[in-house]
């Protein structure tokens, strides 16, 4: 192949992989992932997946916790790119085990965060918390099984 060809060749594939949306083609595995933002998680390797293949839709949140972001995600990613399948991966060790939620609250009060008038959404100005909902709204939680299952609950579109 001669360095046109090669050349002519990177390009056409690199169109299609910056036009996978409009081509309507999904991500490889049609998979969506949800799972903890720690980075000690390497759930590439976990889950046999390479997030710089496309292989899925991999959200990742304190916790790995279905949000109301998570469910947004989830949805446009079911709906609209092909995903046919969502994991959802909590693990043991996770921040959010490390604290109850009042001493968190308190710690954060500490650092002088008001946090009786959180702005959920910066475009959505009323989307506010109910005063005394932060703690809640953390999701702190304590068993790692309790808490993907009720993930998993979450998960399920009705
Ligand atoms: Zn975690």
């Amino acid at each position: 192949m001669t360095l046109k060809h090669q050349l002519e060749h990177d390009f056409k594939h690199r169109q299609e992989w910056a036009l996978r949306r409009q081509l309507g083609i999904p991500n490889n595995r049609r998979l969506g992932v949800c799972t903890c933002m720690d980075e000690r998680l390497p759930i590439d390797d976990a889950l046999g997946i390479r997030g710089d293949r496309g292989d899925a839709h991999v959200f990742r949140n304190a916790g790995g916790l279905i949000t109301d972001d998570a469910i947004r995600s989830a949805m446009l990613s079911c709906q609209f790119f092909g995903t046919e399948e969502i994991v959802i991966v909590n693990h043991t060790e996770c921040g959010m085990m490390s604290a109850h939620a009042e001493t968190l609250v308190k710690a954060l009060r500490d650092k002088g965060l008001n946090l009786d008038d959180i702005q959920l959404d910066p475009a959505l100005p009323d989307l506010k918390l109910e005063k005394g909902a932060f703690a809640r709204w953390m999701k702190m939680f304590s068993d790692v099984d309790e808490i993907c299952a009720q993930q998993v609950d979450f998960a399920i579109i009705r």
